[in-house]
């Protein structure tokens, strides 16, 4: 009889291994950011409490704001049985305690493995309390097996709207008059300039999901339950009736956006670019307002682009031929790769925990003058950029990407660059600006600066003019 035990020396080498340490974070997770961006609304996890409080803490930390999200609170029996119950009690809960206008169901792992009935569940309840005052419901399907923090985010964009979106809600003297604004996971900062550059233009916009104020708001005499701000539902409501739609992201997977939704069934012109950091991309996000409003770009703006060009000059001499590693959220790498780029830096690996298929060929659309080898990897945790770089010996001068790269940082003895999400080690993420030629104003300085200081740190001279 032959032992159940394999001879290890020839035991079939699996084909996949475990996550370790990744360089993404979980589905639902990007869906309950997207609610907290609705006026209004509470974020509702349909699954396990500790989900929940994953969420909240990672959420919080990046934030500093307060963070509730709701839960079903799944236990064994649950599991087995289903969470119908729970997620009722739930939602009279939820609106017994908050009074919320809406009410944004995200599910996680465990109630999409045991295959939960979201919608069905959903009709009951509405069915149950048919009559009461009760708040809106809408719901997303967030596994996070199958996607990641990104995924969940547009996916949840797309399902609100789809959910909310009536034709002819918006008053006849606006109608055609406005564009929505989906920008994807931007900073708090980002997103106040979107409306800045909007209103500069005089272009009203709904912009969704808008956490500007619920997710970095002034301190408050009374702590509310529900912060103030967020796009409106009515807002969301007349969608179909704006006269465009723009989106950002290279990588978006064209049926799953918002966008793409009203394009499809109202006929709401959709235009797509890249996240607008550096001066190319930025370039294009300007001449799109421009051809939206049929007017120039302000004043203003063309002075920023104008002092951030003379800043590239100013420092070139500091960066040119500086090795990077730029990891995070697929369009952000491609942003930030883009401006690193026409900088002189090297993005000798551009990483990425995100799975579209679109990030290698959108990095080499914004690599195009670059010299040197640009590696491309997506789908990747920071152990496998770890072993990529003892592997190939790039040689990096500094990385750039989220906090969660500081230990990768450490090892390889060069500083970490915070940007994006999540910045858990480091007060003021939801303040960085990314965005226009006035976020890659901001970059490029604390990018030389950080060399800089490198540089005055690691001589005995400790110079003073440098
Ligand atoms: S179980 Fe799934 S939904 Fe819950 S925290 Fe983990 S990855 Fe996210």
């Amino acid at each position: 009889m032959s032992s159940p035990v394999q001879n290890p020396k020839r035991a079939p080498k699996p084909n996949w291994v475990s996550t370790r340490n990744p360089c993404k974070a979980c589905a639902p997770l990007g869906a309950t950011l997207v609610m907290r961006g609705i006026a209004g609304a509470v974020p509702f996890l349909h699954g396990s409490q500790g989900c929940a409080t994953y969420m909240r803490r990672y959420i919080i930390s990046h934030f500093r704001e307060p963070m509730d999200i709701a839960t079903s609170g799944f236990s064994e029996a649950t599991t087995i049985f289903g969470g119908g119950a729970n997620l009722h009690q739930g939602l009279e809960n939820v609106t017994s305690q908050y009074h919320p206008s809406l009410i944004g169901i995200a599910t996680t792992c465990l109630t999409e493995t045991i295959g939960e009935d979201v919608h069905g569940l959903l009709h009951e309840f509405r069915e149950k309390t048919k009559g009461d005052e009760k708040p809106l419901l809408v719901h997303v399907s967030t596994p996070s097996y199958s996607g990641t923090h990104i995924d969940g985010f547009h996916d949840a964009v797309r399902s609100v709207v789809e959910q909310l979106a009536e034709p002819g809600t918006s008053p006849s003297a606006y109608l055609d008059s406005f564009v929505n604004v989906f920008p994807g996971l931007v900073s708090s900062e980002d997103l106040r300039f979107l409306k800045e550059v909007a209103a500069d233009f005089a272009l009203p916009i709904t912009l969704f999901p808008d956490y500007s104020e619920t997710l970095d708001g002034p301190s408050m005499e009374k702590y509310k339950k529900i912060p103030e701000g967020g796009t409106t539902i009515s807002a969301l409501r007349a969608t179909p009736s704006a006269k465009a739609s723009i989106e950002f992201g290279r990588t978006l997977k064209t049926k799953r956006t918002a966008a793409a939704f009203l394009q499809e069934k109202f006929e709401v012109p959709a235009k797509r670019i890249g996240l607008p950091i550096g001066v190319r991309e930025s370039d294009v996000f300007f001449a799109a307002m421009e051809k939206l409003t049929g007017h120039q770009t302000p004043e203003k703006y063309r002075q920023e682009r104008g002092r951030l060009v003379d800043a590239y000059v100013d420092g070139h001499k500091y960066l040119f031929g500086k090795r990077a590693i730029v990891f995070g959220d697929e369009d952000l790498v491609i942003g930030l790769t883009s401006f690193l780029a026409e900088t002189g830096v090297v993005p000798v690996l551009c990483a990425s925990g995100g799975k579209s298929g679109a990030l290698a060929r959108s990095i080499a659309e914004v690599t195009t003058h670059v010299r040197g080898t640009v590696a491309v990897r997506d789908g990747v945790d920071f152990m496998t950029i770890a072993e990529e770089l003892a592997l190939k010996e790039l040689k990096p001068d500094f990385v750039i990407g989220s906090s969660k790269a500081a230990k990768l940082a450490r090892e390889l003895g060069v500083p970490l660059i915070r940007v994006g999400f999540p910045i858990h080690d480091r007060i003021g993420g939801q303040r960085i600006l990314h965005l226009g030629y006035r976020g890659a104003q901001q970059l490029f300085d604390l990018v030389v600066n950080t060399l800089l200081e490198v540089k005055q740190d690691s001589n005995l001279i400790g110079y003073s003019y440098l």
